[in-house]
Order: C-alpha cells, then structure tokens, then sequence
C-alpha cells in the first residue's frame, strides 16, 4: 500500500489549519495509508480524523532524541513514499532526509523577496493568504479547501457533559476563553466581565476558559460574577478540552488554539483579532464570525507578541462589548438558540 507522511509537529492552530491537506490526499489518493507526525502531546488532535489512518508522536525529549532516537523514530513510521513537510523545521527536515521518500513537499514559509521584505518590517505574508490555501498548495488538488476537522474523543465525552450538565443544565452554554498566549492578542478582563454578565442576564449559561496562566483572571471574573452559576475551566488535557468544547453551543476567544479546536469541531466561534490577521489566521468551521476593528496599524504581527508596538493596545481595548455580543447573538440565533 502506499505510503504517505504528513508531518505538521505543532501547534494546536497549527496542526488544524493543516488538517485539510489530509483531507485532499484522501481524495486525491484513496488507496494510500496516511501517517501523520506530531510533537508528543498534540495525538489528540488528530487520533479520530476521518483521513488520518495512523498519528505518531514525536518524542523528541525522550525515545526519539539524538540521531539513535531519530533511527528509533524512522523505524516506527517504516518506508514511506512521499513526504509533505507543512513544518519545515530542522526537527522536519532531518526526519524526511533520514527517511529518503522518492518524493518529498515542503511549505515554505517565505521566499526570495518576502524574506527581504520581512527584514525590512513590511512582511507580505502578514495579511495572507489564508494558511488553510498555503497548507493546500502543496497539493495538486483545485476546488473548494476541505475544512479542518476534529473529532472529539468518544471516551472524554461522558466527563464532558457532566460538566456542561453541572453549570448549564439545560441552558444554552457559551465559552468565553479569557487568555491568549501573546499579551497583544488579550481581550480587557473588564470586558470578558461586561460580555459574560450580558450573556447571564439574558439566560444564557457562561463557562470561564483558559489555560493555567489564567487561573487569576477566571478567579477575579467569578468573583466579580458573585451568585452566577459558571464553569470555570483551565486543566482536563488535550482530550479533555477538545470534549469540553464539543459540548458547547458557542464559544469566543482571541486569535488562538481553542478558537481553531472548536470551529473544527463543528461548534460556532466567534474569533477576536487584534494584532494578528483574519485573512490569514481567521478559524475555519461552519459557523465562525470575526470580531475585528478596522485599524491602519492592523495587522502588526504574523503571531501577536508581548507589547503593542504603539502602546496603546487600541485593537483589542476598543473592540467593544457591543460589537463582540451582537456577533455571539448572530450565531445562537442561527442555532436557533437566539438568548
Ligand atoms: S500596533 Fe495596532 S494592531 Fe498592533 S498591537 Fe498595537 S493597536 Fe494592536
């Protein structure tokens, strides 16, 4: 059978966003047998794709470190005839040499005068196109791009619902992610704490998201939220946020992983962008609205970063509470969940 390795090793966005080259080698190429290799931690992502035959992690740290754990590695993916190389990395590209596939594609991230240009400070890529058609042009494929997907894992979802059935019972629940890795990507707490009362004012049930740096921010808004039921959230896993999302009605959040894990998963986004932008990185999913201000000074970054090079961090400030819940209404209303 034929051999085929997808190698995308991080991150959550990342990995998603390049889900739909699996997707279009499926159709392209049935009979094959797709491999796909990701930085141990991210399997989930992709253990339940309908296009990935086999996920292998990349344990770089541990059995596979150093050229006996790079044999190790070659010898658990086994002979593989081409190699789509979405990460282009050293990491990557010592795993493809090693291999030695009859054919070997890789995503370059910028050529010739774009690598110029960015060390100028005027970075073409910054606006797009869209890494979903950058991901795919190094198929042979036309049409409309497959979507990126995620399957929640079936086994996570008991856990899942009775935590949406603990906070929401049989409200609508909504997730309001309150972190982002980049500081210029945050949205204020003071307007999660306006969006989140507007969402239980109108009935609407509210869980708190974030990652362990967040823990403060989720505490300072439950306690401003006093009497409110809500789920605060921020440790079950991989697994377990990806069954947590499933089990949503919407979610909002900055420009980052659980925005791209929850529009794969099916489930209505509502993305905020700031400094980074949509026509680039916006999630792709059936039903995802972008809350963006159209500023001159926007986008500013390919991945957000720590300060706003203005100092005013007007992106994320002045994206009103208004604006944000009138895109969240939209798409309950097109859920038939309308508060
Ligand atoms: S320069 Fe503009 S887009 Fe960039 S962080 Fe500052 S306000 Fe946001």
């Amino acid at each position: 059978m034929t051999q085929l390795l997808v190698i995308r090793l991080s991150s959550v966005g990342d990995i998603l966003l390049a889900s739909p080259v699996a997707g279009r080698l499926r159709l392209l190429r049935p009979e094959a047998h797709i491999t796909w290799l990701v930085d141990e931690g991210y399997q989930a992502l992709l253990a339940h794709h309908p296009a990935v035959d086999r996920v292998v992690a990349y344990d770089y740290l541990g059995r596979h470190r150093g050229p006996a754990g790079l044999r190790v590695l070659c010898a658990e993916l086994g002979a593989v005839e081409a190699v789509y190389d979405l990460q282009h990395k050293l990491r990557s590209s010592l795993v493809c040499a090693a291999l030695r596939p009859a054919a070997r594609r890789v995503l370059v991230k910028r050529r010739g005068l774009e690598v110029v240009r960015a060390l100028l400070g005027h970075d073409t890529i910054l606006r797009g196109p869209h890494q979903v058609e950058r991901n795919l042009s190094l198929l042979d494929g036309v049409g409309e791009a497959p979507l990126p997907v995620a399957v929640a894992d079936p086994a996570s979802l008991p856990e899942a619902r009775a935590w949406r059935r603990d906070f929401a019972g049989e409200r609508p629940a909504v997730g309001l992610v309150v972190g982002a890795r980049h500081a210029t990507k945050r949205w204020p707490r003071e307007h999660w704490s306006l969006l989140a009362a507007r969402c239980l004012e109108e009935g609407l049930a509210v869980a708190l998201l974030g990652g362990p740096e967040d823990a403060d921010d989720i505490e300072a808004l439950r306690a401003g939220l006093a009497g409110a039921r809500l789920g605060a959230f921020h440790a079950a896993g991989l697994a377990g946020l990806m069954a947590r999302l499933a089990c949503l009605d919407a979610l909002v959040c900055p420009d980052s992983g659980p925005a791209h894990l929850a529009a794969a998963l099916g489930r209505p986004v509502v993305a905020l962008f700031g400094p980074t932008s949509p026509e680039r990185w916006a999630p792709r999913g059936p039903a995802v609205a972008v809350a963006r201000l159209p500023l001159a000074c926007s986008p500013c970054s390919n991945h957000g970063s720590g300060a706003c090079p203005l100092g005013t961090h007007e992106c994320m400030r002045a994206l009103g509470v208004e604006t944000v819940h009138a895109e969240l209404a939209g798409l309950l209303a097109r859920e038939g969940l309308a508060p």
